[in-house]
């Protein structure tokens, strides 16, 4: 994407003189340089943040579509095909993400499925050693997550994320979506955050603008949610590829 060697100075943080200044360079040499002066709280993702979405990936797009097959009798494309078109209708809605409203569709108990491929949910590379970081450096770190509360339960626990987390957010208790228009400021009150002293990491870039239009100041996009599948392009906003580079000596 970016010449071999060639330091290029992509974007200086709008956001103070010793914040951030992000260059963009070919691995391993990339690196994104955090003020962590001016960070008390991180709030994270969960899905293609702090663990890898080829879970999710593996159970929606083939787990899912071949019990629903076998659940409805009917063939392998259709199946794709039926839970595509649901998925596409409830897209960037809270819906989307609800367990409850799946299982009512799908005539299926979508928890239960879930919990049949637990042993596939797993830490990002880089996670540990981030969030060992944050704890070291004193930083609060906050799970704010789009998954519904039995999924964040599931997923905590299966990973042993509950070891590093202050505190853990599902969205559906807001009864928004994290790209829905007033999530943010209904977390700030419900929380009692100083989002001036807050870094925001994230995988979705609806989500990370929905967030900059309610006055996160530092946002970070994870560029590659799912390990088996290539980065993303970067976007408007500081990207990485594992939160390792955003930790500082
Ligand atoms: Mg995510």
């Amino acid at each position: 994407m970016f010449p071999v060697k060639a330091l290029q100075k992509l974007a200086l943080y709008n956001a103070g003189a010793c914040w951030t200044t992000l260059h963009y360079n070919c691995k391993p040499e990339r690196s994104i340089l955090v003020n962590w002066e001016n960070i008390d709280t991180v709030l994270l993702d969960m899905d293609g943040t702090l663990l890898d979405l080829y879970f999710d990936n593996y159970f929606w797009l083939h787990f899912l579509p071949e019990r629903y097959a076998s659940h409805h009798e009917c063939s392998l494309e259709e199946a794709t095909s039926w839970l595509k078109s649901l998925s596409d209708s409830l897209h960037g809605h809270l819906n989307w993400y609800c367990l409850d409203h799946w299982t009512e569709q799908c005539e299926m108990d979508i928890h239960a499925l879930k919990e049949e491929v637990r042993h596939l949910i797993r830490f990002k590379t880089g996670t540990s050693e981030f969030l060992e970081f944050l704890r070291r450096m004193n930083k609060q770190a906050i799970l704010v997550t789009n998954a519904h509360p039995k999924a964040m339960a599931l997923k905590i626990q299966s990973s042993g994320l509950h070891d590093h987390l202050e505190t853990c957010y599902s969205s559906h208790i807001f009864k928004l979506a994290k790209e829905n228009d007033g999530f943010w400021a209904a977390l700030q009150s419900h929380a009692d955050l100083d989002y001036s002293r807050c870094l925001f990491i994230d995988d979705s870039l609806n989500v990370l603008r929905c967030a900059q239009r309610e006055g996160l100041p530092y946002i970070i996009q994870v560029l590659q949610p799912d390990s088996t599948q290539p980065p993303r392009s970067p976007s408007e906003f500081p990207g990485v590829l594992s939160l390792t580079e955003l930790i500082t000596a």
